[in-house]
C-alpha cells in the first residue's frame, strides 16, 4: 500500500469490528497486517481511505446490524476519502455474491479465512470488479501471526485457539461460515501468549467456538484442553486465565480438577447450556440433556466451590413447549448461575432447525426470554449480595466512568465487558494491577469494594 501512495503521509485505515470476541481477534490480525504494510489507523472513518467492516452472520438481528454499517460507512465513499471498502468476516463468508449485487459501493469482500488475500487486496491499486466477490473457503491457520493490534486495552487480551466447528448443532450457522474445527498447536499458543504478556497482558481469555473441543482435530493425544491449560499456566507475568465456550458434555470432573489446580487458571467458566430440556435439546441435536448439563455445572462447583459460571439460553426453538419453557425457568432458579443470557432462535438459512416444524412464534419467544432474565436479575442480584464483606482480587481495568475519582476493575468471576464490574474506592494501580478489595456494596450486577 505504501507504494500505492509515494506521498510522506501514510494511507489512512478504519477497521470497525462487529460481533463476538473470536470476529475481534480476527480484526485484530487484520490491523496488524495493515500495520507491517505500513498504512496508518485513523479512529475517524471520514478521515480513512480505507475502511474495513468485520461483519458478524451469527442471527438476523447481528446480520442487519452488519449491513447498516455497511450502507451507513459506504457514504464515505461519496462523501469523504474512501477509496476502498472491503467487507470481511462471516457475512462476507456466507453471501460473498449476494451482498457484491445489493451493496455496489463495496470493493471486495474478504473471508473468515482470508488474511493472505486481505493483504494481496491492500497492496493493490485497482480492483478488478470481478475478484469483489471472492472470497477463500473457510480453511487453514493462523498459527504464527503475533502481530495483532488489540481493540480493547492491553492488559486483558483475548487468544482464539482453534477455528471453526465440527458440532452439527441444528440452528447454529456458524460451521458454514467458519469451516471445520482447526486446532491450533501448544506451542504457538503459548508463544502467542508470552508475546501478549510481554505487550502488556495480565489476563488472557480462551476463546474458540467450542473451547473444550481443543486438539480433537490434531494427531491423536497431541494436545487438548488440559494440556493446554497446563502449558499456559506456565507463562511468566500472566496473572489470571480464563476459558470461554465449553460444551456441557465435554466439562468433565477431569477438567474441573484442572482447572482447581492451576493456580493462573480462574475459577469462572463460560458454559452454553442453551436450554434443559431433553426433547429441546434433542431438536437442537446437542448431544446431551438434562442429566449431563447438572453433572457438569456439579463437576466445576465441586473442584471449585466459589466458581462463577456465564451461560446463555435459546429460547423459542422449534419444538419449545410451554412445558420446556417451564423446566428451562425452574432450572434457571434452582441452578443459580452467575451470569446468563437468551437469545431468541432466529431460522438460519442452510441450518435444520429452519426447517423443523413447531415454530414458536417470535412474540412469544421474546416474552419468554424476558421471563428468564427477569428471573436472572433477581438471582445475581442475590448471589452478589452473598458477596458482602468479603475481600476480594480485583483487577484494575481502568478510571471508573461513574467518577474520576474511582476505579473501575473486576474480580475473577467477571469477565470483561459481559458480566459486570467492581467500582473500586481508595484504590490506585495500571490497568492489569491486582489489589484486594473488600465489598461493601451491590446492585443487580455490579460490586462496589474499597481497597484493602
Ligand atoms: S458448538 Fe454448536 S452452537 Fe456452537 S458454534 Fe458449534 S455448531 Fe454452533
Amino acid at each position: 500500500m505504501s507504494e500505492a501512495n509515494p506521498s510522506a503521509t501514510p494511507t489512512a485505515i478504519h477497521f470497525v469490528s462487529l460481533g463476538c470476541p473470536k470476529n475481534t481477534v480476527d480484526t485484530e490480525r487484520m490491523a496488524g497486517l495493515a500495520r507491517r504494510q505500513g498504512l496508518r489507523f485513523s479512529p475517524a472513518a471520514a478521515e480513512a481511505e480505507v475502511i474495513v467492516i468485520n461483519t458478524c452472520g451469527f442471527i438476523e438481528a447481528a446480520r442487519q446490524e452488519s449491513i447498516e454499517t455497511i450502507v451507513e460507512l459506504a457514504q464515505h465513499k461519496h462523501e469523504g476519502r474512501c477509496r476502498l471498502l472491503l467487507v470481511a468476516g462471516c457475512l462476507a463468508q456466507r453471501y460473498p455474491e449476494e451482498l457484491a449485487r445489493e451493496l455496489p459501493e463495496v470493493d471486495a469482500f474478504v473471508g473468515t479465512a482470508d488474511l493472505g488475500r486481505l493483504a494481496a487486496i491492500l497492496e493493490q491499486r485497482d480492483l478488478r470488479v470481478a475478484e469483489r466477490s471472492a472470497v477463500g473457503p473457510a480453511e487453514g491457520l493462523a498459527e504464527a501471526d503475533y502481530a495483532r493490534e488489540l481493540c480493547g486495552p492491553a492488559h486483558s487480551a483475548y487468544l482464539k485457539i482453534s477455528e471453526g466447528c465440527n458440532r452439527p448443532c441444528a440452528f447454529c450457522a456458524i460451521p458454514l461460515m467458519r469451516g471445520r474445527q482447526r486446532s491450533r498447536s501448544v506451542a504457538s499458543l503459548v508463544a502467542e501468549a508470552e508475546t501478549l504478556v510481554a505487550r502488556g497482558a495480565r489476563e488472557l481469555i480462551l476463546v474458540a467456538q467450542d473451547s473444550t473441543a481443543y486438539g480433537r482435530d490434531l494427531p491423536r493425544g497431541e494436545a487438548d484442553l488440559l494440556q493446554l491449560l497446563a502449558a499456559l499456566d506456565g507463562v511468566a507475568g500472566l496473572h489470571w486465565l480464563r476459558v470461554h465456550y465449553a460444551y456441557p458434555s465435554l466439562v468433565t470432573t477431569a477438567l474441573a480438577e484442572q482447572m482447581a489446580r492451576l493456580p493462573r487458571v480462574v475459577h469462572y467458566l463460560d458454559l452454553p447450556i442453551q436450554h434443559v430440556d431433553d426433547e429441546v435439546l434433542r431438536r437442537m441435536r446437542r448431544g446431551y440433556g438434562a442429566v449431563q448439563v447438572r453433572q457438569a455445572l456439579a463437576a466445576l462447583r465441586a473442584a471449585m466451590p466459589a466458581v462463577a459460571i456465564r451461560s446463555t439460553l435459546l429460547v423459542g426453538h422449534p419444538g419449545e413447549t410451554d412445558e420446556a419453557h417451564r423446566r428451562l425457568c425452574e432450572f434457571v432458579s434452582e441452578a443459580e448461575i452467575d451470569h446468563l443470557g437468551a437469545f431468541v432462535f432466529s431460522p438460519e438459512e442452510g441450518t435444520s432447525a429452519a426447517t423443523q416444524g413447531d415454530a414458536v412464534p417470535a412474540e412469544l419467544a421474546a416474552e419468554r426470554r424476558d421471563e428468564l432474565m427477569a428471573l436472572q436479575r433477581t438471582i445475581s442480584r442475590r448471589r452478589l449480595q452473598r458477596l458482602r464483606g468479603q475481600v476480594l482480587e480485583v483487577m484494575i481495568d481502568g478510571v471508573s466512568e461513574e467518577s474520576e475519582l474511582l476505579l473501575t476493575g473486576r474480580h475473577a468471576g467477571q469477565s470483561p465487558g459481559i458480566d459486570g464490574a467492581v467500582i473500586l474506592a481508595d484504590a490506585s494501580g495500571a490497568p492489569g494491577t491486582l489489589v484486594r478489595a473488600r465489598v461493601e456494596g451491590t446492585s443487580d450486577y455490579d460490586l462496589v469494594a474499597r481497597a484493602v
